[in-house]
């Protein structure tokens, strides 16, 4: 669990973050929770007693949270997270767009399967996600006790949403998708006082990719990118979620923050270019 002082910067809000049976989605939700949101853990529907433990573990550190499956490329099953979470806890606050996936390939050998996969959950998946939290907060509106905003909302998009990636054009796309999405949805919502921002992970250890870190080649090659000199950990993705789902990033809309250790900071260029 990641240490922030639980100084409680988000109590008695309702945060929804997909994907949060695994890896960064995991530590956003236990880092929300140490805050004080009641939380829920979502999950494709194949991670059942994984998110479950996310749960657990969320319980046992004296927070609250709830596990609701559901795919979040299928309309339909997104609609059925918000009602459900509305059900239990009354109303969302925020909502982490964090659910994701990769499905590598070529660009020559690339299936339309694979294109289709990848765009529909990393990008598609955001903009339904981010339709029904926005419907909410539109509806509810500013509850001042409990935040200055009437909503946020945090995409989870990727430094590649600005570093062309080879072998991964649908990932790439898919997250420069969620870079315009994400502000396009800002500069729309701004006036309803709802904040739109992401974060741009740089390489975090978890399943998603484990090879390039596993070994002690893998991560002496994957260090040559990061100018800072250390993967970095999902815990690290907790912290900056609070604080961009917090009233201390209550003037910041629009933006993507870069929690990369330096990758964005092209560092084959340092020795010259
Ligand atoms: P992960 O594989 O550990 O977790 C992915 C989560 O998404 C899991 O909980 C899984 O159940 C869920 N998921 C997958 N498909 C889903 C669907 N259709 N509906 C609902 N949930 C679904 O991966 P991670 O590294 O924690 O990745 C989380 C996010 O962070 C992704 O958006 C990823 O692109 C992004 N990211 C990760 C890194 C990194 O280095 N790990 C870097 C940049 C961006």
């Amino acid at each position: 669990m990641p240490t922030n002082g639980n100084v409680n910067r988000l109590q008695g809000q309702v945060a929804i973050v997909t994907g949060s049976s695994s890896g960064i989605g995991k530590a956003v939700a236990q880092a929300m929770a140490a805050e004080g949101a009641s939380v829920v853990v979502n999950h494709s529907g194949r991670s059942a007693e994984a998110a479950e433990q996310v749960v657990a573990s969320i319980k046992a550190a004296g927070g609250n949270a709830i596990v609701i499956p559901a795919d979040v490329s299928n309309e339909d099953e997104v609609k059925k997270i918000f009602a459900e979470t509305i059900k239990s806890y009354g109303t969302v606050d925020i909502l982490v767009n964090n659910a994701g996936l990769q499905k590598d390939a070529a660009f020559v050998d690339m299936t339309l399967e694979q294109w289709k996969t990848v765009l529909d959950i990393n990008l598609t998946g955001q903009f339904l996600c981010a339709r029904e939290a926005a419907r909410e907060f539109l509806r509810r509106g500013i509850v001042p006790a409990k935040s200055k905003a009437a909503g946020k909302i945090i995409c989870m998009s990727s430094v590649h949403e600005v570093i062309p990636w080879a072998g991964h054009c649908n990932y790439a796309a898919s997250k420069g998708g969620v870079m315009l999405l994400m502000k396009s949805m800002a500069q729309e919502l701004a006036p309803h006082k709802i904040r739109v921002n992401s974060i741009g992970p740089g390489a975090i250890k978890t399943p998603i990719n484990r090879s390039a870190w596993e070994t002690p080649e893998a991560e002496r090659k994957l260090l040559t990118l990061i100018p800072y000199g250390r993967v970095g950990e999902p815990s690290d993705i907790g912290l900056a979620a609070v604080w961009l789902a917090s009233d201390e990033s209550d003037y910041v809309t629009g933006t993507t923050l870069f929690v990369d250790g330096g990758m964005t900071l092209y560092p084959g260029f340092a020795t010259g270019g």
